[in-house]
């Protein structure tokens, strides 16, 4: 395929129009795999910031948007899903760009389920419904109560850069289809796709401010969109040390926030289970997109009879791996995000060997441009660094144990609870194990992006409220209690 870009408008885009940073002030777009200049984008400041809010409060409160029928939105919505099929090579070229990835992650699973994502929330915006209750008499008079489920309002969303594309779906669909209007915040690492979107947006008709997207950095742009006093709701996906710090700016406004956060997921390995047909989706679950994913299997609890087995197959599938030009078709590993985070990488294999951990295959950096990585598994214990903190790198650990009891307590004593993968062909453990894990989801002998239909939420550090679903959907809206009582 050509590497040749489509670039976006490398400007703000607020009020349906692009505009340059009120402070004129750039930063630069790095391709990792290179280190070359992709662009330059504008730095949204407090004051664009501001812009986009107003913006997004007029559209909210004024215009074509409050007055359109829930089947109007779903069907810019479903124009938006269409626009992005149009664009899918265009949008998983800067995707693979910005991030690094290979391409053919986020065209074969991403962007389509981009569009998916708006198209099954386009289904739900005529649809929404609040309740009727049959009460006992107030005071003696007839009373009829329901509810009415509203929008919320201005909803800032600040997205990641390791799946951008994917997750700024998951909060426009939902946030849109219920009648809300957005300002997102792209991660400062990979603005592009977001940036593809909103022309695609500009495209598709929506009403002006109903999405503003506002570049630039977490500290200066993201933190001015979590302080500003009418921005109704934060939808923040990203590490849970700044979640902390956005909920503790939510709380001191009272803000509504939903937290999608950091993980260190179990993939749980039972004597009895297939492992031959399970290496490759174990090892997927581990090394997909450089392991800069938040649902990353990276602690493979295995039963310590088959540790060596798991080892030798996951080393060689590690020394497979092709590691290099996010482009090249032969390619199954690309470049980390940034030298920063190469750092912090070879930081934890570092502190994996120093700990006592066995290093079973990679740990190296690979080349001197771009930053490549090699996959790289140890076996060690959990209460290694390497098994407690997220990495966010193509790290795996695996952890032996010796019956489901340990193996349950050991998924369990983390403090993460995104996701978990269970490997078994015994029906009684899938029951126990569901059951007990303290995580938002588990897959059973499979592991894959989320679905838009079903929720998606972190339990403990792993975040605070739902996306996607119907809990997701409602996450997104108000509902309001109404009391009539007859005077008859
Ligand atoms: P990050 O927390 O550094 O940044 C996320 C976003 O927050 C970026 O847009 C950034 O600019 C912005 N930001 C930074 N400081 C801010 C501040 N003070 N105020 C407001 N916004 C600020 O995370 P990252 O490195 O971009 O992403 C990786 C992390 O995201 C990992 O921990 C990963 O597990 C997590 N993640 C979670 C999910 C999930 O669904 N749970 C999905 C993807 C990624």
């Amino acid at each position: 395929m050509t590497t040749q870009l489509q670039l976006p408008p490398a400007q703000l885009y607020i009020d349906g129009g692009w505009r340059a940073s009120a402070a004129g002030a750039g930063f630069e777009v790095e391709n990792p795999a290179t280190g070359a200049t992709i662009t330059t984008l504008s730095s949204g400041t407090a004051e664009d910031v501001d812009a986009a809010v107003k913006a997004a409060k007029r559209a909210f409160e004024s215009g074509p948007w409050p007055e359109m029928s829930g089947a109007e939105r779903g069907r810019l919505l479903w124009r938006l899903a269409d626009l992005v099929e149009r664009d899918r090579e265009v949008l998983a070229a800067l995707e693979a760009a910005d991030v690094g990835r290979p391409y053919f992650e986020p065209f074969t699973f991403e962007i389509p389920l981009v569009a998916d994502t708006f198209r099954y929330f386009a289904g739900w915006a005529d649809k929404i419904t609040g309740t009727t209750f049959t009460l006992p008499p107030f005071a003696g008079q007839e009373r009829l109560s329901y509810t009415l489920r509203q929008p919320i309002g201005v909803i800032g969303a600040i997205t990641p850069w390791n799946a951008p594309t994917m997750i700024l779906s998951w909060k426009l669909a939902p946030a849109l289809a219920v009648g809300n209007t957005v300002v997102v915040k792209p991660a400062e690492l990979a603005s592009l796709t977001t940036l593809h979107i909103a022309a695609l947006i500009d495209e598709a008709g929506f009403p002006s401010g109903v999405v503003n997207v506002v570049t630039g950095t977490g500290g200066v742009a993201g933190e001015a969109l979590v302080r500003h006093p009418d921005v109704d709701k934060i939808s923040f996906t990203g590490s849970t040390a700044v979640g902390r710090h956005i909920a503790s700016l939510a709380g001191e406004q009272l803000k509504k926030v939903t937290l999608e956060l950091g993980g260190k997921s179990p993939q749980i390995l039972r004597e009895d289970a297939d492992l031959q047909a399970a290496l490759p989706v174990i090892a997927t679950a581990v090394f997909a997109n450089q392991g800069q994913t938040c649902a990353s299997g990276s602690r493979i609890l295995v039963h310590r009879s088959r540790v060596d087995e798991l080892a030798a197959g996951l080393a060689e599938i590690a020394r497979g791996a092709v590691v290099g030009d996010p482009f090249d078709a032969a390619t199954t590993m690309g470049s980390l995000i940034s030298r920063d985070q190469l750092d912090r990488v070879l930081r934890y294999v570092e502190a994996g060997r120093s700990e006592g951990a066995r290093l079973v295959v990679g740990g190296n950096r690979i080349g001197d441009t771009g930053y490549f990585v090699e996959p790289t598994v140890f076996v060690g214990s959990n209460d290694l660094t390497i098994a407690q903190e997220e990495i966010f790198g193509p790290v795996g650990t695996i952890i032996p144990f010796d019956d489901d009891d340990e193996a349950l307590r050991l998924a369990n004593d983390t403090e993460y609870g995104l996701t978990a993968v269970l490997w078994t062909n015994d029906a009684s453990a899938v029951t126990r194990f569901t059951r007990t894990l303290r995580t938002g989801s588990v897959w059973v002998n499979a592991w894959g992006p989320p679905h838009p239909a079903l929720p998606w939420s972190g339990r403990q550090s792993s975040g605070l409220g739902e996306e996607l679903g119907t809990a997701g959907l409602l996450a997104n809206t108000t509902e309001k209690t109404i009391n009539l009582v007859s005077r008859g």
